[in-house]
């Protein structure tokens, strides 16, 4: 009854949707996509993609086919979509074959305006079949990045996807992401035969999240006091690296009158579901979670996006932190790191089964995660132009905030690698960043005494430098490749840029370490 076809886009988006304007890009993608042509839309998060391709599907003959890997969001989507009156359904392994069935002969008698499904699904030769006996109005392929082998969340059965262009030419695809590197881009294009389609490139910047990348002292601690300062009672999410460590700090903050959730893989669908529901309705939650969770929650709200562990990309890191502001007012992306995750992740990579070529991508996202948390430049620049996007300083990070220094850190990397080189050649030892630190700042232990480092040469000559300040100099030399981490202890080791530095050829410019000022509680400079 009431998705009786409104003739026109507009109409459509205030009579079903009940909003007044589209915003951005929305009514160009809508319009092209609804007069027939293929689109790849690059939209950050929160921008409204859902509505380029809702639309158009309500405007155009036949069922709009959404295919996402989300199958835990399918059910929430057609509710939302139901409770406004458009006729959704979806098609994956919750349902039993009665139920797939209903669905399936609802699409052949055109009662269907949109059918979600996932690329699994979609490719199998009985749901092609299914599909070209339908009307179709269109394709929608949303996370269309999961089509990319070099990106973060590559899902090998996108790659069929290309079979749509084959099996449908008349029907116009739409593929939509809120990851927007010009490679992922490019493959996009190229994997889902899109070379003929319209693109629409949103900017990606989001002027009201503040940018903050602070060096780990006690991260639990450090955001103890940035909620307490600036966040108090407000909803937020904190991401963890793992189960164990988001159900300690969800303890944690509960210890200290909190209203803290944990939030991870290993609870139960109801459970989780549960949290979740929590988390959209109350005020004031503070969701501590893995990367699980956020994947298409839309809360407004969320005013601030903490990372105790260092994501492992920057695409994840803006992904995650894009679920901060979505309303439009100040919100804070805050993220403590330190020596110890550099070296976590790296052993996380070597010690993965992926291939050779998936290892090579998931170093090179590292390194760029690592390359922007130790810039001294806007952290905004830094992520628009990984995007490949320009900007100009924004006055709203930390590093504009409160510019940071540098130093000249040549002689002591020049140091730090004689110490890896002579404890190698003389002693044949290798060891990890703490030992290491030990021998150049002369420091006497059980270790040093047994190997007799105090013989080496290289004994001591680092005294001049805390062993916090070591620590950041190593910190940084890992995340320019000048050394690098093996084994399961984080054994320290040369990489490729240590040549230059040693022949000094090359200067080092470092962020200079953060001094402990009393009574700063957010660990700002
Ligand atoms: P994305 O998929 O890009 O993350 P969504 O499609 O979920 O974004 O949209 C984000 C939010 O913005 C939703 O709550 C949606 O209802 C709202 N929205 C989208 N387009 C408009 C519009 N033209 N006017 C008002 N609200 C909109
Ligand atoms: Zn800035």
């Amino acid at each position: 009854q009431t998705s009786a076809p409104a003739a026109t886009p507009l109409g459509v988006l205030q009579e079903v949707f009940g909003f007044e304007s589209f915003r951005g890009d929305q009514e160009r993608i809508v319009e092209h996509v609804t007069g027939g042509g293929d689109a790849v839309v690059l939209m950050p998060t929160g921008g409204g993609k859902s509505l380029c391709y809702q639309i158009p599907a309500l405007v155009r003959e036949g069922a709009g086919i959404v295919i996402s890997p989300l199958i835990a969001l399918m059910q929430n989507q057609v509710d939302a979509l139901a409770a406004v009156g458009v006729k959704a359904a979806f098609l994956n392994s919750t349902l039993d074959a009665d139920q797939a069935a209903q669905v399936e002969g609802d699409l052949l008698n055109g009662d269907l305006d949109l059918l979600y499904m996932a690329p699994e699904r979609l490719v199998q030769p009985r749901t092609l079949d299914l599909l070209s006996h339908a009307n179709l109005a269109l394709f929608a392929i949303d996370e269309a990045h999961c089509v990319s082998q070099w990106g973060h969340d590559f899902r090998k059965d996108y790659l069929g996807l290309s079979v749509l262009a084959e099996r449908f030419p008349g029907v116009p695809r739409i593929a939509l992401t809120a990851t927007a590197t010009q490679a992922t881009h490019q493959e996009i294009t190229e994997r889902l035969s899109l070379g003929a389609a319209e693109h629409f490139v949103a900017s990606f910047d989001r002027p009201n999240i503040q940018y903050r990348i602070v060096e780990k002292d006690n991260a639990r601690s450090q955001l103890l006091s940035l909620i307490r300062a600036e966040h108090a009672r407000d909803s937020g999410i904190v991401y963890c690296l793992s189960r164990r460590s988001v159900e300690q700090a969800a303890e944690a903050l509960r210890k200290e009158g909190l209203d803290a959730m944990a939030y991870h893989a290993g609870l139960s669908e109801s459970e989780r579901a549960e949290r979740q529901t929590r988390f959209l309705q109350e005020d004031g939650v503070v969701m501590v979670a893995t990367i699980a969770f956020g994947m298409g929650i839309d809360k407004p709200d969320v005013r601030f996006v903490a990372h105790l562990d260092l994501p492992k990309s920057v695409e994840g890191y803006y992904q995650e932190t894009g679920r901060a502001g979505r309303d439009g007012l100040p919100a804070t992306a805050w993220l403590a790191y330190g020596l110890h995750d550099v070296v976590q992740l790296r052993r996380m990579i070597d010690q993965s089964e992926a291939t050779e070529t998936h290892l090579r991508g998931q170093r090179a996202h590292l390194d760029a995660m690592l390359a922007l948390c130790e810039s001294l430049t806007c952290r905004r620049v830094q992520i628009l132009q990984y995007f490949g996007q320009q900007a100009e300083p924004c006055g709203n990070c930390d590093n504009c905030l409160t510019p940071p220094t540098g130093w000249d850190a040549t002689v002591p990397a020049q140091k730090l690698l004689s110490a890896l080189i002579r404890l190698d050649r003389e002693r044949n030892q290798h060891f990890g960043a703490g030992q290491v630190i030990h021998v150049l700042r002369g420091k006497v232990n059980d270790r040093s005494t047994a190997s007799r480092h105090d013989q080496l040469s290289v004994w001591g000559v680092g005294a001049d430098l805390s062993e916090t300040e070591w620590r950041s100099v190593i910190r940084q030399l890992l995340a320019r490749n000048v050394i690098t981490t093996y084994g399961e202890y984080g054994t320290l080791g040369l990489a490729p840029g240590a040549t230059p530095v040693l022949r000094g050829q090359a200067t080092l410019e470092l962020r200079r370490t953060a001094r402990k000022k009393r009574g700063s509680p957010t660990g700002r400079r």
